[in-house]
């Protein structure tokens, strides 16, 4: 039996001269407070273990990584007629790029990106005020991650609606095309308070179990989704979890993962467990530039790439 926690201790004593590297996300000024020397990392095993070293206790801004419960959450309403809304390919472009919005007349090429997550939010706001879709989206989170002690910080969802300007315009060009039903400043409500989700490494890695337990919790025995559904939303995460960065990310780690603006990522190895790892400092695309290095150790260390060891 591979030992997690020697790995996990390894990845960290190697990496820390390197902590601090890349750049916090500034365009949200909350974010661009952020200590960027800050690493943590968790794996929650199927089998109930859960392993973790540095940081790995201290709530971060999920942001994107969001987009996944999301996704989850919007499945469950109106399920494969979300794909009439929102494509399913990797775009190839920024997570904010509007250039293929207008290209592709208002139908975001997957719900990862800012503009598909945007139509997903719309979707889960139907027949809700937005409060009550950002309390659906909080409840389920705590469900899936079996902690009630998650937050959202409203301090990071005001800094967003305040500075949100590229995220109006993806907005109302899609409420231009009529694939938004409700009003733009509500689905961006929702949108913002998603991406304000506070939480440590433990717990996303918590959260994240059901991906690699066949949609189910395999501790709590919580049932959330379908295998084939959980099988689907990890091929999407393979495939477009890391914006124009998926394939480096898919061909040096090679497992399904989302990250998001605040340095964190949260990754799956079906059948084995779920990981998350947090470091603010971001690479040229806006993913954690030092958390994909140290999933990148750990697949090389244990060997569980999907695409074999
Ligand atoms: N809230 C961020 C934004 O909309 C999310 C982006 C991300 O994490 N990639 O810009």
């Amino acid at each position: 039996m591979t030992d997690l926690q020697a790995i996990l201790d390894d990845i960290h004593a190697e990496l820390s001269p390197r902590i601090g590297e890349g750049k916090v996300a500034d365009y949200i000024p909350e974010l661009a407070k952020i200590d960027p020397n800050q690493f943590g990392m968790a794996i929650a095993t199927v089998n109930g273990d859960l392993y973790s070293v540095g940081d790995a206790a201290i709530p971060f801004s999920i942001q994107s990584i969001s987009k996944v419960f999301m996704l989850t959450l919007a499945l469950g309403k109106v399920g494969e007629s979300l794909w009439t809304r929102v494509g399913r390919e990797p775009s190839g472009t920024a997570f904010n790029s509007i250039v293929q919005l207008e290209r592709e007349e208002g139908i975001p090429r997957n719900p990862f990106i800012n503009a598909g997550a945007i139509a997903i939010s719309d979707v889960v706001l139907a027949g809700h005020a937005p409060r009550e879709a950002i309390g659906e989206l909080l409840r389920f989170v705590r469900y899936v991650a079996d902690d009630e002690t998650i937050t959202i910080d409203d301090k990071v969802a005001r800094s967003e609606t305040q500075t949100g300007y590229r995220n109006l315009a993806l907005a109302n060009f899609m409420r231009a095309y009529g694939n938004l039903d409700h009003p733009v400043e509500h689905v961006l409500g929702v949108y913002f308070h998603q991406c304000a989700l506070s939480m440590s490494c433990q717990q996303l890695a918590k959260a994240g179990l059901y991906l690699a337990a066949r949609g189910s919790n395999p501790i709590t025995g919580h049932s959330v989704v379908s295998p084939k559904r959980a099988r689907r939303i990890n091929a999407l995460m393979l495939t477009c979890g890391h914006y124009d960065g998926s394939g480096d990310f898919a061909y040096h780690v090679g497992l399904p993962g989302k990250s998001g603006v605040g340095g964190g990522i949260m990754a799956v190895a079906p059948g084995i467990g779920s990981i998350a790892v947090w470091s603010p400092g971001l690479n040229k695309v806006g993913n954690s530039q030092l958390g994909a290095v140290a999933l990148e150790m750990l697949a090389a260390r244990t060997g569980w790439s999907v695409f074999g060891d």
